[in-house]
């Protein structure tokens, strides 16, 4: 297989961000969970453009992101990728040891390369570069409530300064009257920077016709190292060189049938209403915390219920509760043993639904997400249409134990409308 772009993403969330982004700029896109093993090259379909891999290495110790960096960057090179992307947060968080510099550095070294670009800007987020400085709405970052931030602290909104402190390279600076020349005057710019033995450009930018020129002025560069932001100017570039098609739905996802189902573990203001709204109109199963901590065999039950309804259509299994019921529940089981006996409890469902036919799921709750897809043993997500910003449908890269596609929408907490559970399947293709 031959992709266009590997990405290297510093957590989960900026990953999906990330791969969203790319989608939506029409690149077809597969967003893969931790660093795969090998066979996973094989398990990506060919008519892939984009692979992001989503680490968790933004707060873990240098040694340890460099480490994960680097296995990811051999597992894309595999791949065949034409050119490189180290995704970290828009507000550049980082502590002063790293491991944005470290990481970016390592990248570099073992892709022989000697240069590349710093740019966190993503203007529609508020997030802006001026003369080196990040800015978070109207506030520099380091007023803004980065400053704060308990593990990842922002106390200067300089980036060259910031880079420079955790960097062994130069960093030097594109200033923003360059970069509204355009592609061409930021290149040169980047050439004479190189000739003079600076490592980085931190790269200003103030809106997405910024981004495109960046991003056209990128095309040669063998690694980037942005935020989000910079998905909007590659993909044009790419464009530009013929490589990629100049429409055509990138968010088209294989077919998947099957049975559908709803599994809920986040207590979110959100997904409260969205449980509420789905409980008016279709079937719904209570997961008891209290039950399932006696010993109860509450998986089972909730597969039997499951089994003969789901061919009316989508059933919704949930532990949702509103605060004073979580407080209870906590105060009698404590906050994390709950919570993960809670989590491993839908995920056993979840589990025990694909085996009984369910082809189209939906997950809501972030930590209830990772657990499902950990044991459902799933290392990679084909990203699809969106079905609320933020939230895609999916499907994963390997057939479900059950030989079949398992396409999942994985919902984080306050994210969707009301009826999100009830809207969602009107983006796949209808059930058999
Ligand atoms: P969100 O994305 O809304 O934060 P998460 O799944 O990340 O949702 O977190 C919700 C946590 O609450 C999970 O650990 C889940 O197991 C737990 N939980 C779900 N229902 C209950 C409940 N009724 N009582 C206590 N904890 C619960």
């Amino acid at each position: 297989m031959t992709i266009l772009l590997g990405c290297i993403a510093d957590d989960f969330t900026g990953a999906t961000d990330l791969a969203g982004m790319l989608v939506k700029a029409g690149m077809r896109t597969v967003q893969l969970i931790g660093v795969p093993q090998e066979p996973a090259v094989a398990d990506v379909d060919d008519g892939i453009d984009a692979v992001v891999v989503a680490l968790k290495s933004r707060t873990a110790p240098v040694g340890e992101a460099v480490a994960e960096s680097l296995d990811a960057l051999r597992w894309l090179q595999q791949a065949g990728a034409r050119q490189y992307y180290f995704k970290y947060c828009s507000t550049f968080d980082s502590t002063p040891r790293g491991n944005i510099g470290p990481v970016a550095e390592a990248l570099l070294d073992a892709l022989g390369s000697r240069f590349t670009i710093a740019c966190p800007a993503f203007p529609a987020n508020g997030r802006t570069i001026y003369k080196g400085h990040l800015f978070v709405g109207d506030l520099l970052l380091s007023d803004s409530g980065m400053r704060d931030h308990p593990v990842t602290p922002m106390s200067d909104a300089n980036l060259v300064r910031v880079l420079q402190a955790q960097a062994k390279g130069r960093v030097g600076l594109v200033d923003h009257a360059d970069v509204q020349k355009g592609g061409g005057a930021i290149r040169s710019r980047f050439q004479a920077l190189e000739s003079e033995g600076y490592r980085f450009a931190v790269v200003d930018a103030l809106s997405d016709a910024d981004l495109l020129n960046i991003g056209a002025a990128c095309a040669g560069l063998p690694l980037v190292t942005a935020g989000s932001g910079l998905a909007l100017g590659l993909p044009q570039a790419f464009r530009r060189a013929g490589l990629l098609a100049e429409s055509g739905a990138a968010d088209a996802l294989p077919p998947t049938g099957g049975l559908r189902a709803v599994i809920s573990g986040s207590c979110s203001i959100a997904t409260q209403g969205q449980v509420a709204r789905m409980r008016e109109t279709h079937p719904a199963f209570r997961v008891d915390p209290f039950e399932l901590a006696c010993g109860g065999d509450v998986v089972g039950a909730a597969l039997d219920w499951a089994a003969s309804r789901m061919d009316k259509g989508p059933v919704l299994v949930y532990a949702t509760a509103a605060p004073e019921e979580v407080k209870a529940v906590q105060a009698q089981l404590g906050a994390a043993q709950a919570g993960s006996l809670i989590e491993t409890a839908l995920a056993e469902i979840a589990r025990g639904l694909l085996e009984l036919g369910v082809g189209q799921l939906i997950v809501a709750g972030g930590e209830t997400s990772g657990a499902v897809v950990k044991a459902l043993g799933i290392t990679g997500l084909r990203i699809g249409p969106e079905i609320d910003p933020g939230v895609p449908w999916t499907v994963a890269i390997s057939k479900s134990s059950n030989g079949r596609p398992v396409a999942l929408a994985l919902k984080s907490g306050n994210f969707g409308t009301r009826d999100f559970f009830i809207k969602a399947w009107r983006f796949l293709q209808p059930s058999d």
